[in-house]
């Protein structure tokens, strides 16, 4: 390193100690700028809902026509086509690779024969390595995206294929004693996530309900393992590397959302006595500031977004509310939402996974939930951020930009799935 990088860095250093040291000796209040200079978000500049500030944005429950969020629609489409232009293919993943892009064009045209076979293309079903399981980040993905494809493309050989090699995954998923974790991002979890996606995206269902139930209960017997040996005040408990995650991609809450949206496939007992205790047991967990801890024990109140933090939570209690009726869940979803509006423009960017765009999400599963159009305004909001978005908006820039849940295709997604706000989903997560 040059003398000159080094001197400035110990420069930054000594200024980061300094404002550390003042910021823990002197009141909050007088240090205020010195504090938002820590900050992961930026504070939110926009009015939050009245009808005054929603004139212009939102007509009859959807966006307005001449909206900047309506119109941006075309022209960020051909912007972030031409990004994805040099797509790596040797990532087929949901998560950072061309599967991802697959779901976003989808979205965009998802029953055009032309488009379908781009969308296969882009799946690499020639590129499966059979090691990893889930539908974001492992094989399942592409098998259970390819199956519905080669459905709507009338390929029905081809279709139960692919189908057959994902039921083939199933061994280490349905086994509780396999090494496979049970969170949503590389485990268990995901994998349920495949076989319900292609049952809801294939009539008559094709894959039967005795497997999914060998899953859930393998998530079940682990569930309640972990919770006895590590004498946890709860019926289930997970850990990921060691660690008992909460939040939506590695932690319990991500595992629970998925339980309850198989709710079909589970019996009173677990609903009852396993996974409400449970629930209940993570409301407790809630910090003062009403976000909730990545992980049991930890302190550090920092993270709002998809991965970690309220944002995840708003899905568990918006689904508990749903599921059990009781209205302490519909008041724990909001409060999680408060959370998001408040602190959720992050400085991390405008990723689906830790950014504003997964951000929003919990804004339309807000308005999904209540019909209130202030949920559908700072869903809005928070979507016009990320398509007026600039460089002084993001401190950091993602490492696969081309990808749905690090990089452009997260706005994309949100910008055409937000024009029927009364339907739109997370993708990869929310059925
Ligand atoms: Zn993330």
């Amino acid at each position: 390193m040059r003398s000159g990088t080094t001197v400035a860095v110990n420069a930054i250093k000594a200024l980061v100690l300094f404002v550390e040291n003042i910021t823990l000796n002197y009141s909050a209040d007088c240090l205020k700028f010195l504090v938002v200079e820590k900050m992961r978000y930026f504070n939110n500049p926009y009015d939050d809902f009245s009808p005054e500030a929603a004139e212009g944005l939102i007509s009859s429950n959807k966006l307005h026509p001449d909206s900047t969020v309506a119109c941006a629609v075309e022209s960020k489409w051909d912007w972030t086509m031409r990004k994805l232009d040099h797509l790596d293919f040797s990532d087929n993943s949901v998560y950072t690779g061309t599967s991802g892009i697959a779901l976003l064009k989808l979205l965009k045209d998802p029953n055009g024969e032309q488009n379908l076979k781009e969308v296969k293309h882009l799946l690499n079903l020639r590129k499966l390595k059979y090691k990893r399981y889930s539908f974001l980040c492992g094989d399942a993905g592409p098998l259970a995206i390819g199956a519905v494809v080669c459905h709507r493309l009338k390929e029905k050989q081809e279709s139960e294929k692919l189908i057959e090699k994902l039921l083939a995954m199933s061994d280490s998923a349905v086994n509780s004693k396999s090494d496979l974790p049970n969170e949503y991002l590389y485990g268990r979890a995901g994998y349920l996530y495949a076989l319900l996606y292609v049952n809801k995206n294939i009539h008559p269902p094709p894959i039967g309900n005795q497997l999914i139930r060998e899953v859930i209960e393998a998530i079940f017997v682990c569930g309640r393992t972990e919770s006895r040996l590590g004498k946890f005040k709860c019926p289930l408990m997970y850990q990921w590397h060691n660690k008992q995650y909460l939040g939506a991609a590695h932690g319990v809450s991500g595992i629970l959302y998925l339980l309850l949206q198989a709710k079909e496939h589970l019996s009173e007992t677990e609903l009852n006595n396993f996974i409400k205790p449970t629930v209940d047991y993570l409301a407790d967990l809630k910090y003062s500031s009403g976000n909730y801890p990545s992980s049991l024990g930890n302190d550090d109140d920092k993270y709002v977004q998809w991965c970690h933090g309220s944002p995840g939570f708003v899905y568990l209690f918006s689904t508990a509310y749903k599921v059990y009726g009781d209205s302490k869940y519909l008041d724990l979803a909001l409060q999680a939402g408060e959370v998001v509006w408040k602190r959720g423009l992050l400085k991390k960017g405008y990723s689906i996974c830790h950014g504003v765009s997964g951000n929003a999400y919990c804004f339309l599963e807000l308005f999904q939930l209540t019909q209130e159009m202030k949920h559908l305004y700072r869903a809005i909001k928070f979507t016009e951020w990320c398509v007026t978005y600039t460089r002084e908006h993001e401190e950091y820039s993602p490492d696969r930009p081309a990808s749905l849940f690090e990089g452009v295709g997260g706005p994309m997604y949100l910008l055409m799935d937000i024009q029927d706000p009364a339907n739109s989903k997370f993708p990869g997560y929310t059925l």
